[in-house]
């Protein structure tokens, strides 16, 4: 967000080489042209990138809680610093860092997660939440609050293409890491129960992924369905309240 380049550059163990937009919504975009870095993101991200805030399928009427939603909105105003100039795109399987690149959309169109083999950490941006956006509280692993979503249920298909890579930690973009049995928490944020518009063939990650749809340059908020889960509170064991080391770098 805007105003904390200062923070990340001085948590940054050397000089930051590129920035890897997850997404471009303003508190993710805010504090990257004050790092002097070339500033990358997904393809499907870019115009959104370079365009004022806010996104046009954005639509904070979705959020009930008033209070909420009148403070997000002001707030995501104050954290953007305005459209930022693209340098390249990372795409579906490339590597960063030693990270494969994942694309989820759903919550955005260009939403990437960025997942390390090695020890199977995954870093999800947005992709899932850990919190309640009704109330700001922490909570069970989730979809993203419609309000925010370019499409719903394109983020739920995403969040089982997540679930074939067997992470065992997961960070996000806001609240809570998912850890512990990760598996079950990811199964409860996106039931495979529910209607899935991209039916799987095969197994494994590379031949499960959902397949993704096309960026369409119109809004798809007539499509949302009303329909946010709600869960209850992460249990103390599965959840922890930190910020994530690399959150500055992945934003
Ligand atoms: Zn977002």
């Amino acid at each position: 967000m805007r105003g904390s380049g200062p923070e990340i550059l001085a948590a940054a163990p050397g000089p930051i080489a590129k920035i890897i937009l997850s997404h471009a919504h303003a508190d993710h975009r805010g504090a990257a042209p004050e790092l002097e870095a070339p500033i990358y993101c997904h393809p499907d991200e870019v115009d959104d990138a370079q365009t004022d805030w806010p996104q046009s399928y954005l639509d904070f009427s979705l959020i009930n809680n008033e209070r909420i939603r009148e403070g997000l909105r002001r707030l995501n105003q104050m954290w953007d610093s305005g459209p930022v100039q693209i340098a390249g795109t990372v795409d579906e399987g490339d590597e960063v860092a030693g990270m494969r690149v994942v694309h989820v959309p759903g919550h955005a169109p260009g939403e990437i997660a960025l997942f390390r083999a090695a020890d199977g950490l995954l870093l999800a941006g947005d992709a899932i939440y850990t919190q309640d956006a009704e109330t700001g509280q922490p909570a069970s692993a989730r979809v993203p609050h419609q309000f925010a979503n370019w499409d719903t249920e394109q983020a739920r298909a995403s969040i089982r293409k997540l679930i074939t890579y067997k992470p065992t930690s997961v960070w996000l973009g806001h609240s809570t890491s998912i850890t512990g049995d990760v598996e079950p928490q990811l199964k409860a944020a996106a039931p495979s129960d529910r209607a899935d518009p991209t039916p799987r063939v095969g197994s494994g990650p590379t031949l499960a992924q959902p397949s993704v749809r096309e960026h369409p340059r119109t809004p798809r908020r007539d499509e949302r369905r009303a329909e946010w889960i709600s869960a209850e509170r992460v249990p103390p064991s599965t959840a922890r309240r930190e910020l994530n080391p690399v959150d500055s770098a992945v934003r």
